[in-house]
């Protein structure tokens, strides 16, 4: 079921699935500024929310977001993407074995796991 978003979120959402590379606060306020969005907290604000349901994950290193194209995204803290150096594309991973070898990695060395969040940077398809 989706969730029901407040019409900022939905603007916000909406110029993020519109775009092919992940975008910046700044860049998203840009895009939808016509639409009447005037303040990065705006942005931010609505950004919180569909970071929260999964909708949008961050990329910490480019400290851009980009819209999830996963329906049921179990993704909402432990997050892989691959990001290409040349285009910056950016493809999700969905490896939900990932935090079961993170966990037991993790206790071996008497730490407690709890997500993780995984930049894997090289190039990608359409430019090597
Ligand atoms: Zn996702
Ligand atoms: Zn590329």
């Amino acid at each position: 079921m989706e969730p029901s978003l407040t019409t900022n979120q939905k603007i916000v959402l909406q110029a993020l699935e519109a775009s092919e590379q992940p975008l910046g606060a700044y860049n998203i306020l840009f895009n939808i500024e016509k639409k009447g969005i005037k303040s990065p907290q705006q942005v931010y604000r609505a950004l919180d929310k569909l970071i929260e349901i999964g909708a949008v994950h961050k990329i910490e290193s480019l400290n851009s977001y980009i819209a999830c194209k996963h329906k049921d995204c179990k993704a909402r803290e432990s997050t892989s993407f691959l990001i290409c150096q040349e285009c910056q594309k950016v493809y999700e991973v969905h490896e939900n074995d990932l935090s079961d070898k993170f966990l037991k990695l993790s206790q071996k060395s008497n730490f407690k796991y709890s997500t993780h969040n995984l930049e894997i940077f090289g190039i990608c398809g359409l430019c090597n």
